[in-house]
C-alpha cells in the first residue's frame, strides 16, 4: 500500500511553493503570474527520468490514463481489447468508454493474465491487450509480449499497482507500447486523485497530450486561444496541486517499495515451508511491489476462515477474499458490453480464475506495519490448518 502513510511537510511545502509564487493552479500558460513554477510539467519529467521511459503525461486518474492511452489506438466499433478477469472495474470501463469491445482472459497462478487463454481469445478484431500487474506482482511479460508481437497487437500495461516494480530490470509500465499509473489514495504514490501515462513513441505521446487537453497542440508559435488542433479531445488535465504532491511523493517511491518488500519478505520467510500454504507465483527476474501479499490455501473455506482469524486480530485483508465483486469480471453483469463478449453469461465464465481466486487471501502490506502486526499475521497463517 501506500504513499498516504508517508505524507508529511514535504507535500505541504511543494504546495506552499505554488502559493508563494503566483498561485497558478493550471499546468500551463499564465507566464506573467507563475514565476516559472510548473509542478505538473516537472512531475512528468521526474517521473519519466525515474522510470527511464521516453515520454510521460500526467492525467486526472488511473482510469483516465487508461482512457487516454486507448484513444491513441484509434479504436473502431467492432475492435476488441483484451484484459484479464482479475483487475479493478476501471480497466474494463476504460475499454467501454473508448468504444471498443472488452474481453477478459482467465488468470493463472501469477493472478494475472494467462498467456494461453490470451492466445485463445484473440480474434481478427482484436487490436490491443491491457495487461494488469495486479496488486504489484508482474504479469508474464515475456510470453504476453511475444504473443502481441506475433499478432500485431498494441500492449498497454495497467500499472496502477505496479509502480516501482520491475521485470527483467525494466520498470513495469515501460515494457509495452504504453503504461498507465494511478495515484489514487490507495496506491503506492498518491496525489489524492491522479494518474500518469508513459510512452515509447513520440507520436503516441503527442496524440495523447493533445487529446487530454481538448485537442490543444500547445503550438508555441501562437497564443493558446489561437492554438492549432487536428482532433477534438476531452479534459483529463492534472492540476498543479496534484503535480506538487506528486513531486514530493515520487521522492519517496524507493523507500515505499523497500519497506513493503521488507515486510512481505519477513512474512514469507516464516510461512514459505508450510505444507498447506502456497504463495502467489512470480516469475524470476522480477521485483514485486507487494501492495499486498497473497497466499493460496487449500480451499475456499480455509481462505474465509483465515480472513476471519486475521480480522479477529484486527488485521484486514485487501480485496481477496472479501471484495471480489469489484475486482473479478465474473460479477460484472452490470456491464452489458462485457457480458455480450462472453455469451451474456459472465457468472458462468472464468472457471479457472474462480478456482484460484476463491482460495486466496490477500494481506495488505503497509510501510508502517509494526513487528507486532507482522507477528500476528504469521501466527494466524501458521495455525490455519492445525486446529
Ligand atoms: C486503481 C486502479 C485503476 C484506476 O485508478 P484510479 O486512479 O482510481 O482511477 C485502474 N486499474 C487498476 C488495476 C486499479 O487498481
Amino acid at each position: 500500500m501506500p504513499g498516504f502513510e508517508l505524507i508529511d511537510k514535504n507535500e505541504l511545502n511543494e504546495i506552499k511553493h505554488i502559493f508563494k509564487n503566483g498561485s497558478v493552479l493550471f499546468r500551463q500558460g499564465f507566464e506573467g503570474l507563475r514565476k516559472k513554477v510548473y509542478k505538473v510539467k516537472k512531475f512528468e519529467e521526474k517521473f519519466r527520468d525515474k522510470f527511464k521511459s521516453k515520454f510521460s503525461l500526467a492525467v486526472t486518474s488511473g482510469t483516465s490514463a487508461l482512457r487516454v492511452a486507448l484513444e491513441v489506438l484509434d479504436l473502431k466499433e467492432n475492435d476488441e481489447v483484451i484484459t484479464q478477469s482479475f483487475t479493478f472495474v476501471a480497466t474494463v470501463e476504460a475499454i467501454i468508454e473508448s468504444g471498443a469491445k472488452p474481453v477478459c482472459t482467465e488468470i493463472d497462478k501469477t493472478l494475472n493474465m494467462d498467456p494461453k487463454d490470451l492466445e485463445k481469445k484473440i480474434t481478427k478484431n482484436t487490436k490491443a491487450v491491457i495487461v494488469v500487474h495486479m496488486l504489484g506482482t508482474p504479469a508474464r511479460m515475456n510470453d504476453i509480449r511475444k504473443i502481441c508481437k506475433k499478432k500485431n497487437l498494441s500492449l498497454i500495461e495497467d500499472t496502477a499497482w505496479g509502480c516501482g516494480g520491475k521485470y527483467n530490470n525494466k520498470f513495469l509500465g515501460t515494457l509495452g507500447r504504453m503504461g498507465t499509473f494511478s495515484f489514487d489514495f490507495a496506491k503506492s504514490l498518491t496525489t489524492g486523485e491522479g494518474g500518469m501515462i508513459v510512452f515509447k513513441n513520440k507520436k503516441d505521446y503527442l496524440k495523447a497530450k493533445a487529446w487530454h487537453d481538448h485537442g490543444h497542440e500547445n503550438n508555441p508559435k501562437v497564443p493558446r486561444w489561437k492554438d492549432t488542433r487536428t482532433s477534438s479531445g476531452f479534459n483529463y488535465r492534472m492540476s498543479e496541486l496534484q503535480g506538487a504532491v506528486g513531486l514530493a511523493q515520487l521522492k519517496k517511491l524507493d523507500k515505499i517499495i523497500k519497506l513493503q518488500r521488507m515486510h512481505a519478505a519477513e512474512i514469507l520467510k516464516n510461512i514459505k515451508d508450510l505444507p498447506n500454504v502456497e504463495v502467489r507465483y512470480c516469475e524470476n527476474n522480477c521485483i514485486q511491489t507487494f501492495d499486498s501479499l497473497i497466499i493460496l490455501l487449500r480451499n475456499k473455506k480455509l481462505a474465509e476462515k483465515c480472513r476471519l482469524n486475521l480480522n479477529k486480530k484486527s488485521i484486514n485483508t485487501k480485496i481477496l477474499p472479501e471484495a471480489k465483486t469489484w475486482h473479478f469480471a465474473k460479477y460484472w453483469s452490470h456491464m452489458p458490453e462485457l457480458a455480450s463478449s462472453h455469451k451474456k453469461n459472465l457468472i458462468n465464465e472464468f472457471k479457472k480464475s474462480e478456482e484460484i481466486l476463491e482460495r486466496c487471501v490477500s494481506i495488505p502490506i503497509n510501510c508502517k506495519m509494526t513487528k507486532q502486526n507482522i507477528f500476528k499475521i504469521i501466527n494466524v497463517i501458521k495455525k490455519i490448518e492445525k486446529k
